[in-house]
């Protein structure tokens, strides 16, 4: 099992970020990675309590989160003794990424609650050679400031539900995968997972209105989901077959959507494959504000259909109630309109 060593979820951390470093890392120097929009809002809070703390640090900005920008920030940046990422999820990804080929320990100080990648060892790096994530290493620590998450956009925020309520069908995709093809099933690492989900649907109505309770519950769930996939050591707990039917829409039609909006939707319809209350999905769904039909997401019929039948061939081996149906074009159009997910 790889974990955070510490988690700190809390008000106007920002500003204290540095004394939490010193406390637990004998480091020197730190790279800093951060977004454009995240480096205008709180780039110079960060960056003084880093100085104040004694710290030399670089700041690199990042745009796009590919392998090609981690692979230019690890070469300009071989002296770093430790990896800050500051931001959404794509500072935080490349972060991980720099920080597990250079062997120093990943800070993760996330500024929204979009999905699980705050605190697990997963990548999500475009231009690998995978539609998913790779592994890496888990955050050594977590600093999440709820003040900051809670002035993010509204949609980053609910959309974070439907990456949790997504372990509801993830867990039954890898029970599944243990019955029919004998592959271990962690049973802690499922609850963990599970859990997260509930803890986000018993909120949802919270977290749809933007509550900081709700908002701090929400982040919490995130965090424990992303340990869930460290006690695993496999992303199995986390992601099943509607984050296939998520990747599948990334290659088919690129850029639509978020993330925890598209596998939040085709949660819907692995439920209802898996013969689970699809309907309790969409309610959670609905009561968070977050979509519940690609539509919304400007995701066609079609594309949604096509994207059920690539699903199973984007991870052969990843064993799911897509790869035992393998379902035809007709019968995934069936699905989309009985669940109404059009
Ligand atoms: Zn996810």
């Amino acid at each position: 099992m790889r974990l955070p060593e510490e988690v700190i979820v809390g008000e106007d951390l920002l500003s204290v970020l540095g004394d939490e470093l010193r406390r637990l890392f004998d480091v020197r120097r730190i790279l800093l990675l951060t977004g454009p929009n995240v480096r205008r809002l709180y780039g110079k809070t960060v960056e003084g309590s880093l100085g104040g703390a004694g710290f030399e640090f670089g700041v690199m900005v990042i745009e796009v989160p590919s392998l090609d920008t981690a692979s230019e920030v690890l070469a300009r940046n071989s002296d770093a003794q430790l990896v800050i990422g500051l931001g959404g999820g794509k500072p935080i990804d490349v972060a991980k990424y720099v920080a597990y080929k250079s062997g120093v320990p990943i800070v993760s100080v996330p500024t929204s609650a979009a999905h699980d990648g705050i605190a697990s060892p997963f990548a999500s790096l475009k231009g690998a050679m995978k539609p998913y994530s790779m592994v890496t290493l888990p955050p050594k620590m977590v600093i999440a400031d709820i003040d900051v998450i809670a002035g993010s956009p509204p949609r980053l925020i609910r959309s974070g539900i439907g990456d949790l309520i997504a372990k509801l069908t993830a867990v039954e995709d890898w029970r599944l995968s243990n019955q029919e093809k004998n592959e271990y099933f962690g049973e802690y690492a499922a609850h963990l997972a599970l859990l997260s989900a509930k803890v986000a649907m018993e909120n949802s109505e919270s977290i749809g209105v933007l509550s900081k309770e709700g908002i701090r519950t929400l982040v919490e769930a995130l965090i424990s989901a992303g340990v869930a996939a460290g006690i695993a050591g496999s992303s199995r707990p986390c992601s099943g077959s509607e984050h296939l039917i998520g990747h599948a829409i990334d290659l088919l039609e690129p850029g639509r959507g978020l993330h925890g909006e598209k596998v939040g939707v085709a949660t819907t319809l692995s439920a209802a494959l898996h013969g689970m209350d699809w309907r309790r999905v969409r309610d959670v769904l609905e009561r968070a504000g977050a979509p519940t039909g690609f539509g919304q997401l400007g995701i066609s019929r079609d594309i949604a259909c096509r994207a059920i039948v690539r699903a199973p061939a984007i991870r052969p081996e990843r064993y799911t109630i897509l790869h035992k149906l393998g379902l035809n074009y007709e019968e995934a159009c069936s699905l989309v309109d009985e669940v109404g997910v059009a």
